[in-house]
Order: structure tokens, then C-alpha cells, then sequence
């Protein structure tokens, strides 16, 4: 926890009447971190920055020196990427393009699209003909193993809308040859089978099998490959577990044979979660705490509208209690001690519950309670209008413990 956290929920609280509500994003902690992380990747290695797990324009700025670039996966990230750069590597990917996102893409020099079927492929091949614009694809595979690591989210190694079956991969490549092809190149292959996978050893298993795997199409189909993604997916812990070991991760991998023998094909990745989870710190002031049939309840100024996460995985969401002073009424003011109380927002459906019976030593109402780990797939995939409540503010920590905050809430 940042220690001017507290200078800066005191200082909202003196600027403004109403509870607080905000997620502040710690943009000298996601740099630290990927700076961490970028040591010890094998030169054949490149990171990417999978924007859907928070396209805040902010993070990007602040990746944008340290990344070699930016995977997305619609026109609006597209945008969003390019407001930040004109030219920095874009990666395309995501099921279910339409010819308008292929168009724009190629208009917007995207570096590499990842095609996820047979007829995005051939799509591609007779939009880019027709526009003269030559485009390097990698082909995203689903493969027919069991042998993946099982995670909570899986998007390969079984039936999925993702990629394309491993079995069709002849079928690609004959599209790819035929004459009518003059303007679609192939650069390599693409897969990103889970995400949230905690373990580092079976991380390296899986990647060290997708390059086997390419190598062998490049012996079948006399393929010439520069690219390998190898996705996302590295796990972030939400409870006292051990995450994702980066560190163990990146020396297996330095140490693999496949990696060794990869030459001048480059290897990506690209996370999201990883990159930014640690990060982001969601901070809803307790409301009212009241009693129900031998319950208790915490009910703050937000909740899952802003803050899905929980709710969208059925997990309690960790979180530190931050005692405020204020306190302006001529009543007594209401107080836990040393007891279990479950953490509910402000929406008018059951749903809206964060955490499920925690344990607390003093929560008032008039505190703050800071939601860890809520840099990635928490603002982002939740229902901000459900209920028409406010948006909560954004505030990021810079460099030197500095403070900035956005007034456009969006
Ligand atoms: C979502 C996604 C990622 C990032 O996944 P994380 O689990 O956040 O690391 C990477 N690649 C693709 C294709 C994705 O859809």
C-alpha cells in the first residue's frame, strides 16, 4: 500500500462532503514492475501489453517507453492505442472481426493481425487485395491437446469460439498459397489457451509445446515463421495463495532447448492482468453497517457496477480498511469490533457484494475501504450505469509519490 494513500483520502474529505468513491492506479508501480519483469526475459522474448485488462489512456502512456507494444482487440482500443502513438507495434486479435475492424487496422498500420478462422482469412485476402495494402497475420490455434494447465478461464484445448481448430491448420495454409492471396503474408502463429494460471513450471510446459508444435508445421508445410505469441494468461492471487513466479517463469524458460533453438523467431507475450492487477486500488467510504437476521453488513458508496470482478468470478476481493476522521453528525457514530461483516455496495440487487463475511477488527461507518488488486478486469468489465449512481473519480500516483487526478470519469 502506497503511504500517501491516506494523506490523499484525507484531503478528499476535506475537499468534498460526499463519501468517497475512486480507484486510484499506481503508474510508477505498474513501471517499476514491468521493468522488473523485462530483466530477466530471454533475449528471444518481447512483451506486449494486452490493453482490455485496462485501456485506461493513463497506463498506456505509462507503458508506452517500456513495452515493445500494445495487443488489442476492437476499433475503440485500436483508437485508444493510437492517441497514445501513432507508430507504436500493434497487435489485432479477438474473435468475430468485421471487414470495417480489418480495414481500419491495416489503415492504422497494425504490426501483425491475428486471424481466428478460415473466413476472417479469406476476408483478409480479398479486402487487402482490393485496397493494395499488404498485411503480416499470425494464425491464432486452438490445439487438440488436454495437456494444457487447467485454469479458471480456459479459451483452449477444448471446443471454443477462439482461433482455429488445430485440424484446419492445412486448410489455412492452403488459402494462404492460392494465387488469389498476393497480399496476405504469413509471419507466424498466435495462441493464448488461458488465463489467470498461477503456475510457472506448467506456464513453461505449455509455451515450450506450442514451439515444438510450430516447429513441426514448419517442417510438414516448408513454413518460414518469425513469430510465436504465446498469449497472456499469467496468474494474479486474490487470496493468501502464491501468484504468478515471474522470476521462476523467465529462468525455466532461458533455460528450455525450444527456446535456445528459436534463433531469429521472436517469441511474444502479451498479459494483462499481470502487468496491471497490483496496481489499481478501488477505495469505497462505508455508508451504513447494519444488522439482519444475526448478520452483519458493510454497505459503501460503490460497488459492482464499478468493481465486477468479485462478482463476475464468485470471489471474495481482498481489501485493507483505512480509518477516517470524519465523522460531522451529533450522533454516535456506528462501529464493529472484532467481528464478521460482509461488504455490500450500493445497487439494489443481492448481487452487489464484494465480500462475503470478513473478518474486521474496527470498521466505522466514515472509513474507506481500499479494494487491492483492482488494476485489472475490475472498471473495465463492469455495468457503470446500472442504477445511475456517479462514476467514481480516477487518481494515479506518479513518479515520486505524486498525485494526479482525471476528470473525465469514462
Ligand atoms: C485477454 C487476452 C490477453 C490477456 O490475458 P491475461 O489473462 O489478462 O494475461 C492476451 N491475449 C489475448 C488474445 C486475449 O484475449
Amino acid at each position: 500500500m502506497n503511504r500517501n494513500i491516506r494523506k490523499l483520502l484525507t484531503e478528499m474529505h476535506e475537499k468534498n462532503p460526499d463519501p468517497i468513491c475512486t480507484y486510484i492506479y499506481d503508474l510508477a508501480g505498474i513501471q517499476k514492475h514491468v521493468k522488473n519483469m523485462l530483466k530477466t526475459m530471454p533475449k528471444q522474448t518481447n512483451l506486449f501489453y494486452a490493453i482490455k485488462a485496462n485501456p485506461d489512456k493513463k497506463i498506456i502512456q505509462a507503458l508506452l517507453p517500456l513495452v515493445k507494444g500494445f495487443e488489442i482487440a476492437s476499433i475503440g482500443e485500436l483508437k485508444i492505442v493510437r492517441e497514445v502513438s501513432k507508430s507504436v507495434p500493434i497487435l489485432f486479435g479477438g474473435p468475430c472481426k468485421k471487414d470495417y475492424e480489418l480495414e481500419m487496422a491495416i489503415k492504422e498500420n497494425v504490426s501483425y493481425i491475428h486471424v481466428e478462422s478460415l473466413l476472417e482469412l479469406r476476408k483478409l485476402i480479398s479486402l487487402t487485395k482490393k485496397s493494395d495494402k499488404h498485411i503480416q497475420v499470425l494464425l491464432r490455434i486452438n490445439l487438440r491437446t488436454d495437456t494444457l494447465p487447467k485454469t479458471k478461464i480456459l479459451m483452449g484445448g477444448r471446443p471454443s469460439q477462439f482461433g482455429i481448430d488445430e485440424q484446419l491448420i492445412e486448410e489455412a495454409i492452403s488459402i494462404l498459397r492460392d494465387e488469389e492471396n498476393t497480399h496476405v503474408h504469413l509471419s507466424g502463429f498466435h495462441f493464448h489457451s488461458l488465463s489467470n494460471n498461477m503456475q510457472a513450471e506448467l506456464h513453461v510446459e505449455m509455451v515450450t509445446y506450442y514451439i515444438r508444435k510450430v516447429e513441426q508445421w514448419k517442417e510438414i508445410y516448408g513454413l518460414d515463421i518469425k513469430v510465436i505469441n504465446a498469449g497472456g494468461g499469467f496468474g494474479v492471487s486474490y487470496d493468501d495463495s502464491p501468484g504468478f513466479d515471474w522470476p521462476l517463469f523467465t529462468s525455466l524458460l532461458a533455460q528450455s532447448q525450444e527456446v535456445s533453438n528459436l534463433s531469429d523467431t521472436q517469441l511474444f507475450f502479451e498479459p494483462g492482468r499481470f502487468i496491471v492487477a497490483d496496481y489499481g486500488y478501488y477505495v469505497a467510504e462505508v455508508v451504513d453497517i447494519k444488522m439482519s437476521v444475526g448478520h452483519c453488513y458493510a454497505l459503501v458508496r460503490g460497488g459492482t457496477h464499478h468493481n465486477r470482478l468479485p462478482a463476475s468470478w464468485g470471489h471474495n476481493h481482498p481489501f485493507a480498511v483505512e480509518h477516517l476522521a470524519r465523522w460531522n453528525y451529533p450522533f454516535q457514530r456506528p462501529e464493529l469490533n472484532n467481528s464478521n461483516v460482509t461488504i455490500v455496495g450500493e445497487l439494489c440487487t443481492p448481487k452487489d457484494q464484494l465480500y462475503k463475511d470478513a473478518k474486521v477488527e474496527v470498521l466505522r461507518v466514515g472509513d474507506a475501504i481500499i479494494f487491492e488488486k483492482s488494476g485489472a478486469y475490475c472498471w473495465t468489465i463492469s455495468h457503470h450505469d446500472f442504477l445511475g449512481h456517479p462514476h467514481p473519480a480516477f487518481y494515479y500516483i506518479t513518479e515520486g509519490d505524486h498525485y494526479e487526478s482525471n476528470n473525465n470519469t469514462d
